[in-house]
């Protein structure tokens, strides 16, 4: 059955997540403008405020499940801002990896951690199989050889998930993931970028080189190069199916934001939006707005379809893409469309649509562009492999 109730529990956390983004929306200006701060993992207000995702944990067996529960908090917080929150958890790409591929055992003695996740290369981004960054058994040692670009939160975590290889000939198979931790010898952050988005999310470039580290940092602890399939590397791609809708509902709450936005500078003009009322009665901008707002529902749909499904232990590699497909066009379609009816009101530095406007960009782009999710959604309808398809 399905049913879209949210109990008085789950809009209670729902509620809460607004208070608090409203908040940090007052901190986003401010992390935008300068870049080179990090924004805290805690703010001065924080104080008495319980984080959202927590507050899940206190749901009962009646109310909505946490899969779909927490991509509605995800989008909830980044209706406020993209980086800025109240607390900020120290989860990053890379402890999902580790959540994905990792042994029992590493997954308990890293869990603490914050780990970012590196594969893009200069040389290799979209096609994630072609890793140059080497690691090659020496003793009870990894040694890691290769640089990395574009790694989120590369700066601020205490060590990164590294792709690659440890055999070039043996292409997917011979892909591992590496666990390299900050201060160790050889591994070093080189550079942070400065960008057009996500000004307050570090992203970095980092260099390994004959970088040393213990023999059970192979994430998974499996040294064996499948003879078919992609072995090792099919478990890390899996990261993605859980952590692509996030991406997908992390642009729609910034999209959430900028309709709401423009639906007040309507209202203040005399403007409302009625979804009740006749096509035939809109105005051109009422027409607009409603079907951007549907536009991002239909995709925020997608989002929770993929989360329910692999709540429910049910493969949705196709889902995850279809959502983050969706979701990413839609998130800047839509904070263009908003920023066309605002006018010039849109693009000044004094609101923060032009702001949610440049953050939305990136969700098209990273953990799979747009035209990879509908590679992959091909492949997957057409039953071609990748080398079928690419
Ligand atoms: C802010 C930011 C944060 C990031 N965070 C991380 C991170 O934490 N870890 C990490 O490893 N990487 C990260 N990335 C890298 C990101 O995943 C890559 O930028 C992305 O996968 C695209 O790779 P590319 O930039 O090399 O573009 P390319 O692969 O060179 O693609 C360029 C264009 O060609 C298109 N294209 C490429 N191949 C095909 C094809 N086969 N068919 C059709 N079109 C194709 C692409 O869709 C794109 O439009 C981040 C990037 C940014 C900008």
């Amino acid at each position: 059955m399905i049913d879209f109730t949210l109990t008085e529990n789950d809009q209670k956390i729902l509620n809460e997540t607004r208070r608090q983004a409203l908040i940090c929306r007052e901190h986003a200006r401010h992390y935008d403008e300068h870049e080179d701060d990090f924004a805290p993992d805690e703010l001065p207000e924080a104080k008495g405020f319980q984080n959202p995702y927590f507050m899940l944990g206190t749901q009962t067996k009646d109310d909505t499940g946490f899969p779909i529960m927490s991509m509605l908090v995800t989008a909830g917080q980044t209706w406020g801002d993209y980086t800025v929150r109240m607390h900020r958890s120290g989860a990053a790409l890379g402890n999902a990896a580790l959540r994905a591929s990792g042994t029992p055992e590493q997954q308990e003695r890293w869990k603490d951690k914050r780990l970012a996740m590196a594969i893009t290369e200069p040389g290799c981004g979209s096609d994630s199989k072609a890793v140059q960054t080497t690691a090659v058994l020496d003793g009870d040692e990894w040694v890691l050889n290769g640089e990395k670009i574009f790694v989120t939160t590369g700066c601020k975590a205490d060590g990164v998930v590294v792709w690659a290889t440890i055999d070039k000939e043996a292409g997917r198979a011979g892909i591992k993931s590496f666990i390299v931790f900050k201060g160790m010898p050889g591994f070093d952050v080189t550079h942070k970028e400065k960008k057009l988005g996500i000004r307050a999310d570090d992203t970095a470039a980092m260099v390994f080189k004959d970088c040393r580290i213990p023999r059970d940092h192979l994430l998974g602890g499996d040294e064996t190069i499948a003879k078919k399939g992609g072995g090792g590397f099919k478990g890390v791609m899996k990261t993605f199916n859980m952590t692509r809708p996030g991406v997908a509902a992390i642009g729609l709450g910034m999209a959430q934001a900028a309709i709401d936005f423009t639906k007040g500078v309507l209202a203040d003009e005399g403007i409302e939006i009625d979804w009740g009322s006749s096509k035939h009665s809109r105005s051109a901008i009422q027409q607009e707005l409603i079907e951007i707002e549907a536009d991002v529902d239909a995709a925020m749909l997608t989002v929770l379809h993929s989360v329910w499904l692999s709540g429910a232990g049910k493969p949705n590699n196709m889902e995850a893409s279809i959502a983050k497909a969706k979701g990413g066009e839609i998130s800047r379609t839509a904070t263009s469309r908003c920023l066309e009816i605002l006018g010039g009101l849109g693009i000044t530095r004094d609101y923060l649509p032009e702001k949610w406007f440049r953050d939305t960009r990136i969700t098209d782009i990273y953990e799979g562009t747009g035209q990879i999710q509908r590679l992959i959604i091909a492949r997957e309808l057409l039953e071609y492999s990748s080398a079928q398809l690419s």
